[in-house]
């Protein structure tokens, strides 16, 4: 079943990529770094200017066409690539923060 919107859609989604969805201001070539490339896949970093939000852009091409999604994000250019290749928390790491969470005390390490 072929969607009929998509013809008129898909530029639209390529707007997505090509200008802040937070303020609308156009991303200039430049601004967009590559994280990673891999086949028809390439994740971008993007930072605006004007609000200085950061953007994960993933572009995707396949026989059906081109897809994107995007991400806003607090990390730096550098910490985007170093998370990307890091290995992903598994439930191990998320009970062992947990049970060290209710083992500090809070008000110590700030000081208080
Ligand atoms: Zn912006």
């Amino acid at each position: 079943m072929q969607n009929s919107a998509w013809p008129q859609s898909w530029p639209d989604n390529l707007k997505i990529a090509a200008a802040c969805p937070l303020c609308g201001n156009k991303f200039k070539r430049l601004e967009a770094k590559t994280v990673e490339e891999h086949g028809n896949s390439h994740l971008f970093f993007l930072h605006c200017q004007k609000c200085q939000h950061s953007l994960l852009n993933l572009i995707f091409s396949h026989p059906a066409g081109v897809g994107s999604m995007s991400l806003v994000t607090d990390l730096s250019f550098d910490d985007a690539v170093k998370f990307h290749g890091a290995q992903p928390l598994t439930i191990d790491d998320v009970l062992a923060a947990h049970l060290w969470l209710e083992r500090v005390d809070l008000g110590a390490l700030n000081g208080v």
